[in-house]
């Protein structure tokens, strides 16, 4: 499977060289950057509706991450990763933007991924802020953190880019079992339990940068499944976190930066011991130690990247006097609802009718194509791409630049059941979505994908 690649990397290698429209020959350069964002003072845990309390300790430090790319033209792109439940398009925006307009490094180019940790910090912009209900001194709490975070991610960008030096990319993908899909079906609809014949996605993508002289820099390794492991009250990066740490260990000197895969249907069975997260880390840095241990494909640019921004419709939106009606209701959720969507109307004098969805897309040469979309992806997305495209080259992340709720493929929402419809509420947002919204996601990716 590897050595197909190889010879695609190396043909791509030539022609770079003997190119006769003159693509700049140059040397790929890496940069690395991380940071602690562990919170210095008490915040509400993210992830969970049925916390009663702030977190205060951690298990182990959350971190974000960064890891940037020149290509041998000379072009840069950015890979963020932390250990959050997400991050949001009204941070990751500004950040994109100050980073473009001082970097010069455009949008397209940028991309920050969230582990969807239930073990880190809720922030002040979180999509599922509605499920937490935070007033008073958690709500301040959780604007300063976010400010700070907000910080913390600019520096960690900046750090990695002082750092560029020159060095070599490598590409393969391992396999690891614990992620479960999370669907069963039952004679009454779907439940949240294990599916036995529900589909999985077991590739662990995984791109290692070396420097010049062959030592490991930086590993980027992805994998499907909800950080759910741990609903601790202490601050931690679930299964992702103890991978990081093992990988780390296993490779000192080198920085670990997982993301996150198409997972939202995808839970890490059995769970909620610290032990099985640490196993389950153990694991996925084992599955991550083969690859680099094996014969890996080498990368060459140069690298594209296409970003686009698309609206997902969702279906008819209630009308004024029906979330009228809903704020009567005893389930303090759905009055958190209407009580947002009482203020759309007031300020907006309607409901959204779409939610934003970015779909990125970012080819290494012939070796790998990345595909990044926003939200709480779905396996039948990864599984899609990779029957699309050769399944050997793909590294597909969801929880990517924004989440703006659960994001079905048309089977799921066809299915109904929390993915399909239910979590809507925790989102916020009425719903669900329109049946068009994996034809419209696919269709953007294979727009970008064709892309010149
Ligand atoms: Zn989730």
């Amino acid at each position: 499977m590897v050595s197909r690649f190889l010879s695609g990397g190396l043909i791509a290698a030539l022609c770079l060289l003997i190119t006769p429209w003159g693509v700049a020959e140059g040397t790929m350069k890496i940069g690395i950057g991380r940071v602690v964002i562990t919170p210095e003072s008490p915040v509400w845990l993210a992830g969970y509706a049925s916390r009663t309390k702030a977190g205060e300790s951690a298990l182990h430090d959350i971190w974000a991450k960064a890891m940037v790319i020149e290509d041998e033209t000379g072009a840069k792109f950015v890979i963020v990763t932390a250990d959050l439940i997400g991050f949001y398009m009204n941070q990751t925006e500004p950040i994109a933007k100050q980073v473009e307009t001082r970097h010069g490094i455009p949008r397209a180019n940028i991309l920050f991924n969230a582990s969807h940790t239930h073990c880190g910090p809720v922030v002040d912009n979180d999509g599922l802020h509605i499920t937490y209900g935070l007033e008073g001194v958690e709500q301040e709490r959780a604007t300063a953190y976010t400010k700070h975070l907000g910080e913390l991610l600019v520096q960690v960008i900046d750090e990695a880019l002082a750092d560029l030096q020159p060095g070599t990319l490598h590409w393969g993908i391992g396999e690891a079992f614990f992620g479960k899909n999370r669907r069963m079906y039952t004679i009454g609809g779907v439940t949240n339990n294990y599916n036995p014949i529900g589909p999985v996605d077991n590739d662990v993508p995984t791109l290692v940068a070396k420097s010049a002289d062959g030592t490991i820099r930086g590993i980027l390794f992805g994998y499907a499944c909800h950080n759910t492991v741990t609903d601790l009250q202490q601050f931690n990066g679930d299964y992702a976190g103890f991978a990081q740490i093992e990988i780390e260990k296993a490779f000192p000197g080198a920085t670990a930066l997982f993301a996150q895969g198409c997972g939202g249907d995808q839970n890490p069975l059995p769970r909620r011991k610290i032990e099985l997260a640490e196993k389950y880390g153990a694991e996925l840095g084992a599955a991550v130690s083969s690859v680099l241990n094996g014969t890996m494909t080498p990368v060459t640019g140069p690298i594209t990247a296409r970003y686009k921004l698309i609206p997902l419709a969702l279906t008819e939106a209630p009308t004024e006097a029906e979330v009228a009606k809903q704020l009567e209701s005893d389930n303090k959720y759905v009055v958190r609802r209407a009580k947002k969507m009482q203020r759309q109307y007031k300020e907006d004098g309607k409901l959204p009718t779409t939610l934003p969805q970015s779909v990125q897309v970012w080819k290494f040469g012939e070796a790998v194509q990345l595909t990044a979309l926003s939200g709480e992806v779905t396996v039948d997305y990864s599984l899609l791409i990779k029957h699309h495209y050769p399944k050997e080259k793909q590294f597909v992340m969801g929880y990517t630049n924004g989440c703006p709720a659960y994001i079905p493929s048309l089977r799921v929402l066809k299915e109904g059941g929390y993915e399909g419809a239910g979590a809507m509420l925790y989102y916020g947002v009425h719903g669900p979505l329109e049946p068009t919204v994996e034809q419209d996601i696919m269709n953007t990716i294979h727009e970008l994908t064709k892309a010149e």
